[in-house]
């Protein structure tokens, strides 16, 4: 079997944990296993340059970003390699580019073209290990390139399919939880997870594994295994829903404080705003999610709705500009909103959840301001110092906790 072994920053984040690292690939070697290897960046190490640059530069040209960045998962590379010699396993380092990725030119966000992956075939069936380093690759214009934050987990998804083996994520906890285990004792490991639903989580804002890579890993078919870098033990499996098992009704919740909500007040009632006002956003790359209209009460209304907050400042100028040239009466941003969803593919066919979910939120005492649904998931945008009670309650009100031992 050939295994892609991915493992995160905490995974790497000083020299013992390589040390670690590099027993465990030599083991699974031992089992008779093909080994390809993905880091991410040593710790915080992506974090530190981002701020390095932004304290030598204001313009911050992508080219160099991406030369920058990339070298944080290099250097893991080339440690690991060195940690795996001294086992006894012949390992060689590559980057992106080495590895074969070639993508677009958009730095800081470059999507892949093609993976090439014939050196990284030639060192397996030499005996080798390949240890490959994660998000980057090189364009079609020769630069080298950054796939974004989280970037890894998609170098290693698309190894797995480039040359048909599995893909493990190794992290810092042991698998897809119900809920985040570092803020809810009482999480739940989940044995296995559909990718619609891991998708949804992922869109929800859980972090872990990435969302490209997991939207990656459904169109191709490639099966991920998330588990612990610390405990090796089997941790969760995130592949095709299995149709003759009975869905959960919920399977995790998920919060997010990234996003900050955006309200235009007294707006015309008339056809053709929205269309001018989510136009404009999109023209300036503004991610919005949820929208809100009221009902209009002498043909003025207010629109509302959800963005990354790292665009409040945009959309309030591109708004504000918009409310004075169709009479609109103001523009407010408000940053202190956070947003709590619960997925299930059950959901499809119970009825009855929301209403849970409301009254679960109500006996907390937690005011809903915005509600969004798909077909397997329920968000409420509420206030962000209610995020952690309304998780924890909602973990408990869906039977989500862990069994008292
Ligand atoms: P890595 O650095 O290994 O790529 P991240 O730090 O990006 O991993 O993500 C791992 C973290 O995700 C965990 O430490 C955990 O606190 C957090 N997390 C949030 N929600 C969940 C969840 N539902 N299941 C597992 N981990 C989660
Ligand atoms: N090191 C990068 C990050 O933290 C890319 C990755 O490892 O996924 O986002
Ligand atoms: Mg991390």
């Amino acid at each position: 079997m050939l295994v892609v072994q991915k493992f995160g920053g905490t995974s790497v984040a000083d020299p013992d944990r390589i040390r670690e690292v590099a027993s465990q690939v030599a083991r699974t070697r031992k089992r008779g296993d093909e080994v390809v290897v993905v880091v991410s960046a040593m710790g915080k190490e992506t974090d530190e340059l981002l701020h390095l640059a932004a304290q030598v530069s204001r313009t911050r040209p992508g080219r160099e970003m991406d030369m920058l960045i990339t070298a944080g998962e290099r250097k893991a590379t080339a440690l690991l390699c060195m940690a795996l010699h001294d086992r006894g396993v012949p390992a060689d380092s590559f980057t992106g580019s080495q590895a074969g990725f070639l993508t677009d030119t958009n730095h800081m966000n470059a999507k892949i073209i093609e993976v090439r992956a014939d050196r990284i075939r030639a060192a397996l069936d030499a005996g080798r290990v390949p240890v490959v380093g994660g998000s980057q690759g090189v364009s079609t214009e020769r630069d080298v390139t950054f796939f974004g934050r989280g970037g890894s987990d998609t170098t290693a998804v698309a190894l797995a399919h480039a040359l048909g083996g599995v893909c493990e994520i190794y992290t810092d906890v042991s698998g897809v939880f119900t809920t985040d285990p570092r803020v809810v004792s009482t999480a739940r490991r989940m044995a296995s997870i559909s990718y619609d639903e891991m998708l949804e989580m992922c869109a929800c804002g859980c972090p872990k594994p990435a969302m490209r890579a997991v939207e990656f890993a459904r169109t191709h078919g490639v099966e991920l295994h998330v588990r612990s870098s610390f405990t090796w033990e089997p941790g969760t499996w995130i592949t095709e829903e299995d149709p003759s098992m009975e869905q959960a009704i919920v399977s995790g919740v998920v919060s997010d404080d990234s996003e900050a909500k955006l309200t235009i007040t007294g707006v015309p009632d008339q056809p053709g705003i929205a269309a001018r006002l989510f136009r404009r956003l999109a023209d300036l790359d503004v991610n919005v999610d949820m929208i809100m209209q009221n009902v209009s009460d002498h043909g003025k209304t207010d629109i509302s709705f959800t963005l990354p907050t790292d665009d409040v400042q945009t959309a309030m100028v591109a708004c504000g500009d918009l409310a004075a040239e169709i009479g609109a009466a103001g523009v407010t941003s408000d940053t202190d909103v956070g947003r709590v969803s619960l997925v299930g593919a059950g959901m499809k066919s119970n009825p009855g959840v929301a209403a849970t979910v409301f009254e679960t939120l109500a006996k907390e005492d937690v005011n809903i301001e915005m509600i969004s649904t798909s077909a397997i998931r329920i968000s409420c945008v509420i206030r962000m110092d209610s995020l952690d009670v309304a998780v924890q309650a909602l973990h408990t009100a869906f039977g989500l906790d862990v069994a008292p031992t």
